[in-house]
This record gives structure tokens, C-alpha cells and sequence, in this order.
């Protein structure tokens, strides 16, 4: 038996916001990130159209980047405080993934951290309060799916949280919001919502359900990203739905090994962060050839580029031509094809490398990628996008 869990209602378009003078409640609280969202109104936006619902408004506000544990800790102390019945969380991926969080702990005061990081083991949510999420970025898609993340900065660990409880009551999807997105951050989170359609496509555990989600997404990513990352509005606006559908395809299918790779390198080197979706951009294509060793992975991407209408008859040619678009992709919006252009130094990766390449296999993504990794394969791959070096085995 298998499942296929989206949101209840998904509203998108200009003045979706709108929706939320209609919403049933007495009293929301409303989870935000670092100020963007208030600076460019969308939050008074948000709390006025609340209020016209007829609901007292409570802000949490200021959650960062990464969203910590005590994060996640106070803002459930200020939902027990509060008692909402609607959670709404607004911003990138941060305020609502910790609002997803915080959600749970509002509900159940007593669980921990440690109950909450097996997968798909969360108790029945929805006891107290409701979940509207309202993405700002047009990338993670966590407006629709059921996964957070929260870091424990004490012990350097990152809880990648995985139940379909957490998948938001209603997404909000207003292009407007993702209109303020500066081009580098419009380039990283394209290229994250690309990895994630291309991911859930190949993925052990895509379906009927999900494929069709995925190569939509593809193919308006395709068509828009370039054209939005130069700064054209309506392309903007498309990409928004195009990294939804993306969401709403990975959250059934799950992920692969780009996004290990991605997840354990973020913050490994002592060069600086590398955000995530430039991460995903700079892997894709070595999985890519990776992954398509295996038969039935390598049909898959074969038929994304034949259905994307890319060049080539046979499946390598095909697979060639997929890898060149995301190449073509990367380097117009000035996204390095290696991580020692993106500044690795190469005595601390070799340093790293060991360590890096078990991590990545152990991460939570590993486990649907359609090729089996082992931590040797992993190294070798990992300097293969350090070195730029072709994948052959
Ligand atoms: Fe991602």
C-alpha cells in the first residue's frame, strides 16, 4: 500500500492572500522570518486580512536561517501561551519549517526531539490548531510538503522531521510575494525546486501520482527560470507554481542522493555556506551520469529529456543532452560547475572527503535514490564534482 498526501486546498495567484479574510478562527498565530516579509507589507497584509476574518493576531517573529531547537522551543511556549487555532507561517523555508516544528510541540508539550525523528511516527496533529503556510521563496515547496528541518546548534545536528502530519492544512501560493526575490536567490531556490522534480522523477518511490507533477515542473522550470532570473515578472510568477508542483512531487516520492550530498556539505567547509540550491545545482549533473549506470534510473532520465523535447535518439545521447541544459542553466546564472570554483580549498576537502561521503550515504535522501552508493562510490563522486571530473563508474 502506498500514500499520496498533498494540503487540503492549495490557493494560488495574484491576491491569494485575499483568501485568508474568509478563514475559520478565533485566534492565529503568525510565524515569520527576519523582516522582508514586513518591510514589504505582506505582513500587515497578512495580520489586516486576519483580522477581518474576525481572528486575534499574535506574532512570533525572527526566526532565523536554520531554524535552531530554542526556536522551535519558544515559539511553541508562546502557541501554549496564545492558544491559536491557525498557525500561519510566512517566509522561505526557515519560518515554516520551524513553524511546522512548533506545531507539534504546541500540540504535544511532552514529546521530544528524539520522538519526532523517526520517520512518519509524528502523534495525530490537528488536535489544536490548523497550518497555513505562505511561501516568499520559490524553491523548498515545504508550503506543501511534509518534511522540516531544525538544527541543533549544540550538538551540530540537523533533524530532518518526515510526516505527513506536517504537511500544511492550506498553502498559500501568491506569486506577488516571490516577486521580491533578489536574482541569486531566484537562481539557488530554481535550481533546488529543478533537483527536486528531477529527484522525485527517478526516485525508488515515484508513481503514477507523482510523475506528472514532477515533469511539469521541469518543464516550466525550463521554460521560466532563465527569463526570471533576469527579472521578468510573469516568469517569476510561473516559477512560483512550477517549485510547488515540484513540492507536491517530492513530498510523495521523496529525494536522492543530490540532495545527501547537498544536505552534508552545506556547512562542512571553513571557505562559507554553500546555499542549498546552489549545492543541488552544482551536483545534478554528476548524479545524473552516476545514477543513469543503473538501467532503470537511466530510462527515467532519458525520458525527461525526450519528453522535454531535448536532442538525441539513443538514451545516452538523450541523458548528454539533459546534462548540457542544466550545465547551459548553471552557467548563465553564474553557478560554478565544481566546488573548487565555487572556493573549496583542496587540502580541506581532501581532509573532509572520508567523513563527507559517510555522512552523505547516511542521509535520510540516500535511501530512494534509484542507484544503491557506497561510501567509496561516494568519495569518488564527491571528487568528481570537486575536480570536474567525468563520471564513469
Ligand atoms: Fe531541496
Amino acid at each position: 500500500m502506498a500514500r499520496f498526501t498533498l494540503p487540503r486546498d492549495i490557493y494560488y495567484g495574484k491576491d491569494s492572500l485575499d483568501v485568508l479574510k474568509t478563514m475559520k478562527g478565533t485566534k492565529a498565530i503568525v510565524v515569520v522570518g527576519g523582516g522582508s516579509m514586513k518591510r514589504f507589507g505582506f505582513l500587515d497584509r497578512v495580520v489586516n486580512n486576519l483580522k477581518e476574518a474576525g481572528m486575534e493576531v499574535s506574532l512570533f517573529e525572527n526566526v532565523e536561517p536554520d531554524p535552531s531547537v530554542e526556536t522551535v522551543m519558544r515559539g511553541a511556549q508562546a502557541m501554549a501561551e496564545f492558544q491559536p487555532d491557525v498557525i500561519v507561517a510566512m517566509g522561505g523555508g526557515s519560518p515554516i519549517d520551524a513553524a511546522k516544528a512548533m506545531w507539534a510541540f504546541y500540540e504535544y508539550p511532552e514529546i521530544t526531539f528524539e520522538d519526532l525523528i523517526t520517520p512518519f511516527s509524528f502523534p495525530e496533529l490537528r488536535q489544536k490548531a490548523k497550518f497555513v503556510a505562505i511561501p516568499s521563496t520559490s524553491g523548498t515547496a515545504t508550503e506543501v510538503t511534509a518534511f522540516a528541518v531544525i538544527t541543533d546548534y549544540s550538538k551540530g545536528i540537523k533533524y530532518p522531521l518526515a510526516d505527513f502530519n506536517i504537511t500544511p492544512d492550506v498553502a498559500i501560493v501568491d506569486p506577488e510575494i516571490a516577486e521580491t526575490m533578489p536574482p541569486k536567490l531566484t537562481a539557488h531556490t530554481g535550481m533546488d525546486a529543478l533537483t527536486h522534480a528531477i529527484e522525485a522523477y527517478v526516485s525508488t518511490l515515484h508513481s503514477p501520482f507523482t510523475d506528472p507533477l514532477a515533469l511539469q515542473a521541469i518543464e516550466m522550470v525550463f521554460d521560466y527560470l532563465p527569463a526570471s532570473f533576469r527579472g521578468n515578472m510573469d516568469a517569476r510568477d510561473e516559477m512560483h507554481l512550477a517549485q510547488c508542483l515540484a513540492g507536491m512531487a517530492f513530498s510523495n516520492a521523496l529525494l536522492g542522493i543530490v540532495h545527501s550530498m547537498a544536505h552534508k556539505t552545506g556547512a562542512a567547509f571553513s571557505t562559507g555556506h554553500i546555499p542549498h540550491g546552489c549545492a543541488n545545482a552544482i551536483y545534478l549533473p554528476y548524479v545524473i551520469k552516476f545514477n543513469a549506470k543503473n538501467t532503470e534510473a537511466k530510462a527515467r532520465y532519458a525520458e525527461i529529456a525526450r519528453r522535454m523535447g531535448l536532442d538525441g535518439t539513443s538514451q545516452d545521447a538523450l541523458i548528454n543532452s539533459l546534462c548540457s541544459k542544466i550545465d547551459c542553466f548553471n552557467k548563465q546564472m553564474g553557478i560554478p560547475k565544481t566546488l573548487q570554483e565555487f572556493g573549496i580549498v583542496e587540502e580541506e576537502f581532501k581532509e573532509k572527503l572520508a567523513t563527507i561521503a559517510e555522512n552523505a550515504v547516511a542521509d535520510a535522501c540516500t535511501g530512494s535514490n534509484p542507484r544503491a552508493i557506497t561510501p567509496a562510490e561516494m568519495e569518488k563522486l564527491f571528487t568528481c564534482t570537486y575536480y570536474g571530473t567525468e563520471v564513469d563508474f
